[in-house]
Formats: C-alpha cells, structure tokens, sequence
C-alpha cells in the first residue's frame, strides 16, 4: 500500500468522528466531514481520499444522497465508501450495499473490524487500480498500450465528427530495427525503444496521446490540430530520434501523417491512411515525414 492513505471521516456527530480518527490517525492520513455537502467538497480536493467512512444518518443531505453524488463524479467515482450504521439498520445496509458501498460497519464502534475492514478496501482498491493501470499501458515503454489507442482514438475520432473538430495522427516506426537488435542484441533494442518513446511525452501537449502500437512502431494523436500542423510535429520528432543517439546508435525512424476527413468512416480508416503514408516514407527512402492526401 502506498506511504499513507487518506481516508475521510463523514459523521454529523462529532464525538463519532473523534472515536473513528482516534483508531486510525497512526496509520492514514485523516480528513473529516461533519455534513454531507462538506463530503463531496472533501472528496473533491486534494489529497483526494483513497477511502470515505460515511456515516447514513446526516441532517439535511444523508449518506445515501452523498453516495450517488460521488458515484456521478468521474474524479470521486471509485473512492470505496464504508458505510457506517446504527446496530439494528439491517435494511439501511442492504440499501447501501445496492447503490454502491463497498462494506459497512455497525456502530458502535469496534476498532479492530475497523481497521480491518479499511485495510481491505485499500488493498483491494490497490490492486484494482493496478491491473486497470496494467491493462491500458505498454510494459517496456510505459506507454499507453494499442488496446486503449483503440479506445480512445474510437472517442476521440466521434467526439471530432460530432464538435467538427480537426484530429490528426502521427504513426511511425524505426528505420531496421532488425538490424539494431541483430547487431547489438534484444536488450540493448529495448533500451532504445525506452528512449525514444520518451521523446514523444516530452514533445507532445497534454491533449495529445502517445501509444506503442507494436514491436517498434507508435501512434500519436493530436487533438485540434491540422495535418500541416502534425506533419511540422513529427518533423520535429523525425529530427529529435535522428539527434538522440539511444545507447550510442543512431537510430532513425519514419512517418506517416493523416488528418480525419468525412472519407473516414471510422478510427482504423484514419490509422489506415495514416499507415498508407509511412508506408510511402519508407518506399521513398526512410527517416522522412509523408502526409496522406485524399
Ligand atoms: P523497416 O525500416 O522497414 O521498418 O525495417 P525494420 O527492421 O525496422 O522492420 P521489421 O518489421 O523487419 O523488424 C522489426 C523488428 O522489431 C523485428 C522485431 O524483432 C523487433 N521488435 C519488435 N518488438 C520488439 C521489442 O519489444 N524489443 C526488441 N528489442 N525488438 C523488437
Ligand atoms: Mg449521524
Ligand atoms: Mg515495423
Ligand atoms: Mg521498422
């Protein structure tokens, strides 16, 4: 588990907040709410809780009110909430259970259920997040992985259709790369494909999305902008492998550069067209940059 998790304490009652951050402020971080609104705005703000202990019975906004709005916020939505209840609410924690609580504890307070039950929802919310990491990122480079470039190019390439947007795609692949790793070995082709995909974080601005798409090629997507404007960013690309020398090779790569166009029905069309101009780069000689045009 990470050095010390934060978790936020949702009591109306304040000698309750008091007996449960007494229990658990040698182990976490604590936040404490007395009112369901100050919840949400402590769940909001960093640091961000890792778990919320939140009490039912609040005047004016309840728990259950304050579950279903963490629940209908993308940044508070998979906090785990435990939900705290009196000893005979049977039906209160059935009901919470349903709409999203993770667990309960019954009052009063038993500082070692609580303890427990806290470390639980931490490490499995641990691990959770760990394999969501896992599945959308690229191992060797840390890259976001073809799987989520299908994904996001797929929202992003309707969300352009539907804003009128311009979106445009960056793919390249290293100039015989065969020949690196059969020259130096897979070790050292590795480490060349960990620092050149470095470069692609360091050129791009937040919006854009950089991806390993296989063995040594890679995807870039650029949001707003237009093809001249991705073709003058994978010169600069083009021009940054060419001058990085990764474990003292010079390594070159090539280009294709495509931009959404009503001819492209979905996001692999546009990849395509994409993948159609570097192929062109490599035909024509390679470490270039090639635009497709219509
Ligand atoms: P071209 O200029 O036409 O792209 O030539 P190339 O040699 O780069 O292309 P080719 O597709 O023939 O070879 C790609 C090589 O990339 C073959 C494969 O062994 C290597 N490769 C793929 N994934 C990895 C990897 O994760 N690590 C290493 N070291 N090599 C890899
Ligand atoms: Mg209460
Ligand atoms: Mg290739
Ligand atoms: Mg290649």
């Amino acid at each position: 588990m990470k050095d010390e998790s934060v978790v936020l304490i949702v009591d109306d009652v304040a000698s309750n907040v008091e007996v449960l951050a007494n229990i658990l402020k040698d182990e976490y971080q604590i936040k404490i709410a007395q009112s369901g609104e100050k919840a949400i705005e402590l769940a909001l703000r960093a640091p961000l809780p890792d778990i919320i202990l939140l009490d039912i019975e609040m005047p004016s906004m309840d728990g259950f009110e304050v579950l279903k709005a963490l629940r209908g916020n993308s940044v508070t939505k998979d906090i785990p909430v435990i939900f705290v209840t009196s000893h005979d609410a049977t039906a209160q924690e059935e009901k919470g259970l349903q709409e999203g609580a993770v667990d309960y504890i019954t009052k009063p307070i038993r500082p070692i259920i609580v303890k427990a039950r806290i470390k639980t929802h931490l490490i499995i919310k641990e691990q959770r997040d760990e394999l969501v990491y896992a599945a959308s990122h690229d191992q060797l480079t840390g890259l976001y992985n073809r799987h989520h470039l299908n994904e996001e190019g797929g929202r992003k390439f309707s969300r352009a259709l539907r804003y009128q947007d311009r979106l445009s795609v960056i793919m390249l692949d290293i100039d015989h790369f065969k020949k690196i790793n059969d020259t130096y070995g897979h070790l050292v082709g590795d480490n060349v494909l960990r620092e050149v995909s470095v470069l692609f974080n360091t050129h791009k601005r937040n919006e854009d999305f950089a991806s390993r798409f296989g063995g040594e090629e890679f995807v870039i997507l650029l949001d707003n902008c237009a093809l001249e404007d991705a073709v003058y960013k994978a010169e600069i690309i083009r021009k940054s492998i060419e001058s990085l020398m990764p474990e003292n090779i010079l390594v070159t790569a090539s280009f294709g550069v495509a931009e959404l166009s009503y001819a492209h029905s979905n996001f692999e069309e546009l990849l395509k067209d994409a993948d159609t101009a570097l192929y062109e780069a490599k035909e024509s000689g390679r470490n270039k940059v090639v635009a497709f045009y219509e």
